[in-house]
């Protein structure tokens, strides 16, 4: 056994990455200024997409969306149920109804086939996510939307660096990020909205800062002008330079890193072929480039005879960390008492959400470090 504790997650951070935010904190500017403004071109080049404005979270970018697009009491947002609770949450807050599809049994993705039957006159946005890495078969699910004047913004939290189709994910339409210290990139807390309506990215630009009609900083007053006033109320939701200097440097490396979790998850995937208890999610058919953001696995709870919670347990035992991605959101006790959602809704999220487990997958891990994690498994299984 293991004699130190395996993280399910853990961010890359080198030196030279603590070294640029220490160089930021003695600049005498650690807000929103030029590293950020550097960091959203260098995403947006990253991605290809026409802008992108940089958030403190992926969450606060959603928000900001389903402001500017008007999403309020009356709308219907199609969701998949097997989703971090953020997008549904704030659907419900902004006085809108979460409608849920169910998802792919083995990629855990919606379709354009399980969205359709569920737009109604009330629909006006899809939020379908990119799920682990992998992208989500965007062109359907958009030529439905585009037939109906449906609006899609995709869950892009797990996709920094997938590409579907050859195209990466954010070179079009609307797309949001996430930062956070588990994703593939981090900057601490952050989000990125990546689209190719400017109008729409304006629109965020001014919410993100209190609805004033100018960034936090401002290259000719070298910070901001104290005259601005407010166009119509917004929030406080811009991203700090000393965050986003980390993103900068974390994006130069992202290929690497991405690669880095390749050759992790195929070694999972050889070594788990063999585990019969234990299912990894499926690839999409068509082609793609898959981040790898987690390695997702179904326990067959009736082979391994006990349940995924004390499948957890165990590792933990053996020293090694796992996370819950996801349990479904429509599973959850808000949900369940007050808006309406029950068990059977949903039979293939359901299924997922009793199995699921992600096992330890970031890029500071050896070979031998995911070998260590699936002899625990066999161990767990064995006794
Ligand atoms: C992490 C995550 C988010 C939210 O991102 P934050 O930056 O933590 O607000 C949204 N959706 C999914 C699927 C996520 O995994």
């Amino acid at each position: 056994m293991r004699d130190t504790f395996l993280p399910f997650s853990r961010p890359s951070i080198t030196e030279d990455d603590i070294a640029a935010v220490g160089e930021v904190l003695r600049s005498g500017w650690i807000t929103t200024g030029p590293r950020t403004a550097e960091f959203e071109l260098r995403f947006s080049e990253r991605v290809g997409c026409a802008g992108a404005v940089a958030l403190c979270s992926g969450t606060a970018g959603m928000h900001l969306v389903l402001n500017a697009l008007g999403i309020g009491p009356g709308d219907e947002v199609i969701t998949p149920s097997m989703t971090w609770v953020s997008t549904v949450n704030l659907v419900v807050l902004a006085g809108a109804t979460p409608v849920f599809v169910d998802v792919d049994r083995d990629t855990l993705m919606v379709t354009a086939a399980s969205i359709e039957p569920r737009i109604t006159p009330r629909t006006r946005l899809i939020v379908p996510v990119h799920f682990g890495g992998a992208p989500v078969d965007l062109d359907p699910i958009c030529e439905l939307a585009a037939a109906r004047g449906i609006a899609v913004v995709e869950d892009a939290a797990h996709a920094t660096g997938t590409r579907y189709k050859g195209r990466p994910i954010g070179q079009r339409g609307t797309a949001i990020f996430s930062f956070h210290p588990i994703k593939n990139i981090t900057t601490g807390e952050g989000g990125m909205v990546c689209s190719d309506d400017e109008a729409l990215l304006e629109r965020i630009r001014r919410l993100k800062f209190h609805g004033l009609g100018v960034e936090a900083f401002d290259r000719q007053t070298h910070g901001r002008a104290p005259q601005a006033e407010v166009l119509e109320p917004g929030y406080k939701y811009n991203l700090t330079d000393m965050a986003a200097v980390l993103g900068i440097r974390q994006l130069e490396r992202l290929e690497a890193l991405n690669r880095r979790r390749t050759v992790l998850a195929d070694r999972y995937r050889s070594r788990l072929a063999d585990v019969e208890a234990v299912l990894p999610l499926g690839t999409p058919g068509y082609d793609h480039d898959h981040a790898w953001h987690l390695f997702v696995v179904r326990l067959d709870t009736e082979r391994a005879g006990m349940d995924r919670d004390r499948f957890m347990r165990r590792l933990k035992e053996h020293n090694i960390g796992t996370g819950l991605h996801f349990r479904a959101v429509h599973l959850q006790r808000y949900y369940l008492e007050s808006a309406g959602t029950r068990r059977g809704m949903l039979p293939d999220t359901e299924w997922n959400s009793d199995c699921v487990c992600s096992l330890p997958l970031f890029p500071d891990m050896s070979v031998d470090d995911v070998d260590e994690v699936v002899n625990a498994i066999e161990d767990v299984l064995g006794s």
